[in-house]
């Protein structure tokens, strides 16, 4: 690494030093973009990296909430605007036990390379809480969320932050948080995306992500003379993610055998039916051991990280950060696995990453492969703003350019920075260059 973006690094782990999530993005992003760094001895006089590690506003907040038995119940609110070199701020509310101010700042910060590879103009922010919606009644996640936007409200717009869904926020939650601060704020404005069709959200906005993905992972393949259709694949979780990449992985051609989620997986050697999984999931609510009650032949096991040990050669991880580590990446490579596309934000650890590398699978990075939801989040602000709504092939083809943009941009840079292959550093480059630009024009703000 260069010796600024190493000393950049140093500061800001001392800085840091509690917050590992955030170190590990970092880390990663900053040994990549060396090359970069070499070549724009202008960066450093600016002071860019350390302007660019530190988020320009991070808001922490109370949220107070009744729950069904008349209790006081209080949680963390958090906000990170990490950067709006290019646009404003953008991206999720993730609502989930985990969530702390190290996950928030990695997300936020993973997320101004992934807004910025779209070609659209956002910039990256985060937020979330440490609430848990699992066994919460309808009510309960209703009071939270007018509770959360009543002091988030502040802080964001259609102009200045855009938040959208993440881990545990879904169309239920944004429609709850949509309500509170037009009711607050009396405007109806695209301040959040990921809104019901009846209230100003894009088409095709729900499969984005999981649609986005498996554009990726073919163009990916293509390009490396692989193909998609006749391959075994294994996604991990079962959420939105999952559930949008299991249904265009399967009209590929692809066959996926195995789902999970936070408690275990279910194996199905036939392929699993998406429609079961779907009922479970989005309209009951429940586990995805529910699955075998209904298709007897598959099975399930408890615990989660024991999906890597079946057989694939497409493993698509659609549920958390650092869910394969060495160990069992490792596994997939002896069992074969040819492409690894990351659905979820972060999903394998730094050296499950390297020996995915070295042993020459095809690896999609997050930043570059899970961009599809935000790139539609981005056309659902420019339907609201048109006042217009464009149809669900439309919002798919442009979804369909933008991943194969992305896709040839990380390609692209890669080449042009000495690492073919490589789409890590590549999807890393590509994403930096134009904000660092950006930043440089706009001095030292
Ligand atoms: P959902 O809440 O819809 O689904 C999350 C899935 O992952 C569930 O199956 C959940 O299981 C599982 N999961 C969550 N936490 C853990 C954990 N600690 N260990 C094991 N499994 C876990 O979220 P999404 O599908 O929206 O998000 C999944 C990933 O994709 C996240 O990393 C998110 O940041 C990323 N992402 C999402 C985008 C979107 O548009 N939604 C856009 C880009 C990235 P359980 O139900 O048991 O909790």
């Amino acid at each position: 690494m260069s010796d600024y973006a190493l000393k950049v690094l140093e500061g800001l782990k001392q800085r840091n030093a509690d917050q590992p999530e955030f170190i590990q993005a970092a880390t990663e992003i900053l040994t990549t973009l060396k090359p970069v760094v070499d070549r724009h001895p202008e960066y450093e006089k600016a002071g860019l990296l350390e302007r660019y590690v530190e988020p320009e506003r991070v808001v922490m907040f109370r949220v107070p909430w009744i729950d069904d038995e008349g209790k006081v119940q209080v949680n963390r609110g958090y906000r990170v605007q990490f950067n709006s070199a290019i646009g404003p701020y953008k991206g999720g509310l993730r609502l989930h036990p985990s969530v702390n101010l190290s996950i928030i700042k990695f997300l936020g910060f993973e997320q101004i390379l992934k807004n910025s590879l779209t070609g659209l103009p956002i910039g990256g922010g985060k937020g979330g809480s440490d609430f848990d919606p699992k066994g919460k009644s309808d009510n309960e996640v209703m009071r939270f969320c007018q509770s959360f936007m009543t002091e988030l409200y502040r802080y964001i717009g259609a102009d200045t932050d855009v938040p959208a869904g993440d881990i545990g926020v879904g169309g239920r939650e944004i429609g709850y948080l949509y309500g509170q601060y037009k009711r607050i704020t009396g405007l109806y404005e695209g301040v959040l995306t990921g809104k019901g069709l009846t209230y100003g959200g894009s088409l095709a906005r729900t499969q984005a992500t999981g649609y986005g993905l498996c554009y990726f992972v073919q163009a990916m393949m293509k390009a490396n003379g692989k193909e998609v259709n006749g391959s075994t694949v294994v996604i991990s979780g079962s959420g939105n993610v999952a559930i949008y990449a299991n249904e265009k992985i399967t009209q590929m051609g692809g066959k996926v055998v195995a789902m999970s989620d936070s408690n275990g997986y279910v194996y199905d050697p036939n392929g699993i039916d998406l429609a079961v999984v779907k009922q479970i999931k989005e309209v009951e609510r429940k586990r995805i051991k529910e699955y075998v009650k209904a298709v007897p032949t598959a099975t399930y096991t408890e615990g989660c990280s024991g999906i890597w040990s079946i057989p694939c050669d497409i493993a698509l991880p659609c549920a958390t950060q650092n869910e394969i580590n060495e160990e069992s990446a490792k596994l997939l490579i002896a069992n074969g696995v040819t492409a690894v596309g990351e659905g979820a934000n972060m999903p394998s650890t730094i050296e499950a990453t390297k020996a995915f590398q070295a042993a020459g699978v095809l690896f999609a990075p997050a930043k570059a492969a899970n961009a599809g939801g935000v790139a539609v989040s981005a056309l659902e602000m420019s339907q609201n703003s048109l006042r217009l709504s464009w149809t669900f092939e439309e919002v798919d083809n442009r979804l369909k350019d933008i991943m194969l943009g992305i896709f040839q941009k990380a390609d692209e840079a890669a080449k042009e920075y000495g690492v073919p292959g490589d789409y890590v550093a590549g999807a890393n480059i590509a994403g930096f260059l134009k904000v660092a630009e950006a930043m440089l024009a706009q001095g030292a703000v």
